[in-house]
């Protein structure tokens, strides 16, 4: 189903984490690195390739099949930054059908299109809403369409509990040929106990960090420019953290099947660091003082 060479990738996360800035900017730094990239959004918000296409007009796949008996690769993508073919499944219409349907249908039309064999990429990244609970979203990881599935978490509950579903359905589909896991992506993580929860978060999973992506004013004002950072500020300290992820998802070889926390586990860990949050806060404060 896969082209032999090219390696098929999902980042997953819950809405408004990350996924489709850190994705973009992973592309960005792969093709600028020579390799040939596609993106592919699988998010009903349809925006998960913008900053790679200078917000340049791109027709979803669904809207098009709603309104075209052929559709060709030319009408449902386009040539972004260094080559990056970007794409995007789309939706239903508002209140109308199955969202996770939507990224059935865009992959079937793409391998009817023979878009793998003829376009030949070396990475293809998938751009996934996290909401794993429905079966759609797992597409991608779920056939053996892509072999590795990362997350983009926060220190945030919800972003954890969105990274924790995602386990789920890897443990799931992983021994009968659905991805790995390649790890977790902590974006944007502010507060001196974030990072120790997240360690924390992966420790008890089985999982681990594959990057730390610093919250960062440079991605704000690259995105109002419509462009990854990796285009608008190469030379930053930011682009170099994005740069950092994409060799280090290139080179990646330690996979795992998580092991997801129970509901009750899930409970039971997150009192724990509600009690620990302003020790760990305090502590820091301590050090800094005797500093
Ligand atoms: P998602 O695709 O998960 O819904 P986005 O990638 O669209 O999320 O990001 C949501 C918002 O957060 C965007 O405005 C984006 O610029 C911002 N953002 C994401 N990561 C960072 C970061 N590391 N530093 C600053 N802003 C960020
Ligand atoms: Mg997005």
């Amino acid at each position: 189903m896969t082209s032999a060479a090219a390696k098929h990738i999902a980042v997953y996360g819950k809405g408004g984490i990350g996924k489709s800035t850190t994705t973009s900017n992973i592309s960005a730094a792969l093709a600028e690195a020579g390799h040939r990239v596609i993106q592919i959004g699988c998010d009903p918000k349809s925006d998960s390739t913008t900053i790679l296409r200078g917000g340049n007009e791109l027709p979803t796949v669904l809207d098009t099949l709603r309104e075209h008996a052929k559709v060709k690769l030319e009408d449902i993508s386009t040539v972004g930054y260094r080559g990056v073919l970007c794409i995007e499944a789309g939706g239903p219409v508002p209140g109308v059908g199955c969202a996770g349907r939507g990224i059935t249908a865009a992959v079937e039309l793409l391998q009817e299109l023979r878009l793998f064999e003829e376009y030949r990429p070396d990475y293809v990244l998938y751009d996934v809403l996290g909401d794993v609970v429905c079966g759609g979203f797992a597409v991608p990881i779920r056939d053996g369409l892509a072999q590795r599935a990362y997350v983009v978490s926060s220190s945030d509950f919800m972003a954890i509990f969105a990274a924790n579903n995602l386990f789920k359905a890897v443990a799931k589909y992983a021994p009968s040929g659905g991805a790995r896991l390649g790890g977790v992506i902590a974006n944007g993580l502010i507060a001196p106990y974030a990072r120790s929860l997240v360690d924390d978060f992966v420790a008890r999973t089985g999982t681990r960090v594959v990057g730390y992506v610093p919250r960062s004013l440079v991605v704000s004002q690259s995105e109002l420019y419509g462009k990854t950072v990796i285009e608008a500020s190469p030379d930053c300290d930011q682009a170099a953290v994005y740069r950092a992820l994409a060799r280090e998802i290139v080179e990646n070889e330690e996979v795992a099947i998580p092991r997801p926390l129970s509901g009750p586990e899930l409970k039971a860990w997150a009192r724990e660091w509600g009690d620990r949050v302003f020790a760990e806060e305090l502590g820091m404060v301590g050090q800094m003082a005797v500093i």
